[in-house]
């Protein structure tokens, strides 16, 4: 147990741009440690890929993003790749190339603790925490179709977002007291009682007349956003559509180009996400965990359009099956939901409903517990 006055204790978290809910999950997780446990706790986050990842994996965050427009591509990757043995064959080919930047990383990140909320590197930093004999916690982002390379099973500890991921990782040869479902971190700012409706449209200077769809692709502002977009505009609803376009200032700049049938307002990376979510009426977005966890929080009903097969494949089974919302790949499928949606308010108000009871707004403080009994901390 840390003792008054005693040295705060260091966590190291690991993560990488690669999207932007990886950056989410570890923010969410140190703000509730720094509100659970104030001053005695100290946190660092560096983007492994980033800074430490020899070529080329240290392009993985700049690759990302065109990555992600080949779905197939990415979906084949990840089917090819997902098994233990697989995954061990190809750890333990780059591990004699990837090992010195991993220890470089702990000498110049001295922890008490190692967290990773990237599940691609937890298996080399799982087998190089273990010989420097550093407790390693890890945390599963993605809901269902986790992937085996995920589970470490030299880590600590691995916190699961769901039951499935939890039983998945027994199969790849977890423990089951080595693994614990918590839920996805979401940020504090979430979890807060906000204005009402009015007062935040107001604030963002939005029609309070209308319904507002919120559209957004993820961190990157991935996936087909702008034909989504421009369907939805084509179809004249009468409602104002507010698209955020992340970090992809292309499409922001394209869009602002154009000239909107119905109120439109485009954002790049916005940083109120929570007073978005609760002044809009309905959300039309890529499968990603995180904006996913949120909007379940927010009482947000979505019309999910696109997925990163693989890892996103389960996020859209878990929305669509729990009845929060719908699977609409198709311009025309998106514009026909959002139509009925409008015309059938109690349908959108029923899958709100579920979204809340779906809701894990503890969990991050959760996640926060789990670590500082890790590091003696009470
Ligand atoms: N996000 C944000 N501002 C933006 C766009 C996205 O704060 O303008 C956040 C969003 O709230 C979520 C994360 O970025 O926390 C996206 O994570 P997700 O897992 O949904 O998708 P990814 O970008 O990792 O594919």
């Amino acid at each position: 147990m840390s003792q008054p006055g005693a040295e705060p204790r260091r966590i190291l978290f690991l993560f990488s741009d690669t999207g932007g809910g990886h950056r989410s999950a570890a923010e969410a997780i140190i703000e509730a440690l720094n509100l659970e446990f104030p001053r005695k706790i100290t946190c660092e986050m560096v983007d492994i890929f980033k800074e430490y990842a020899p070529p080329p994996f240290n392009l993985a965050p700049r690759i990302y993003p065109p990555l992600s427009r080949l779905p197939r591509v990415w979906g084949m990757g990840y089917r090819l790749s997902d098994g233990p043995r697989r995954t061990r064959f190809f750890y333990n080919v780059i591990w004699p190339y990837i090992r010195r930047n991993l220890r470089t990383l702990l000498e110049e990140h001295p922890a008490d603790l190692v967290v990773s909320v990237h599940q691609l590197i937890n298996v080399p930093v799982a087998r190089l925490v273990s010989m420097h004999r550093l407790p390693f916690i890890t945390v599963v982002t993605d809901m269902v179709t986790t992937h085996a390379a995920w589970y470490a099973t030299r880590a600590t500890h691995v916190i699961v977002p769901t039951e499935e991921a939890f039983r998945n990782g027994l199969k790849v040869g977890m423990k089951p007291e080595q693994m614990t479902v918590i839920g996805m971190p979401v940020a504090d700012r979430f979890c807060q009682l906000q204005d009402a409706r009015p007062v935040l449209r107001a604030r963002l200077g939005w029609p309070e007349d209308l319904p507002v769809i919120l559209m957004m692709g993820g961190g990157e502002g991935m996936g087909p956003l702008e034909e989504m977009a421009e369907a939805i505009d084509d179809s004249g609803v009468k409602a104002a559509l507010v698209v955020v376009t992340g970090r992809n200032r292309v499409l922001r700049a394209r869009l602002e180009q154009r000239r909107w049938k119905i109120p439109a307002f485009i954002y790049g990376f916005v940083h109120e996400m929570p007073a978005f979510m609760h002044a809009s009426d309905m959300l039309v977005t890529k499968a990603g965990p995180g904006t996913i966890s949120e909007a379940f929080i927010a009482g947000l009903p979505m019309i999910l359009y696109s997925k990163m097969p693989g890892q996103e494949d389960g996020n859209v089974t878990f929305v669509v099956e729990s009845g929060a919302g719908v699977w609409a790949p198709e311009p025309a499928e998106v514009v026909a939901t959002v139509r009925c949606w409008l015309e059938r308010p109690e349908e959108r108000w029923r899958a709100a409903h579920v979204c809340r009871t779906l809701a894990r707004p503890q969990a991050a403080r959760e996640i926060a517990r789990l670590l500082a009994r890790q590091v003696d901390v009470k």
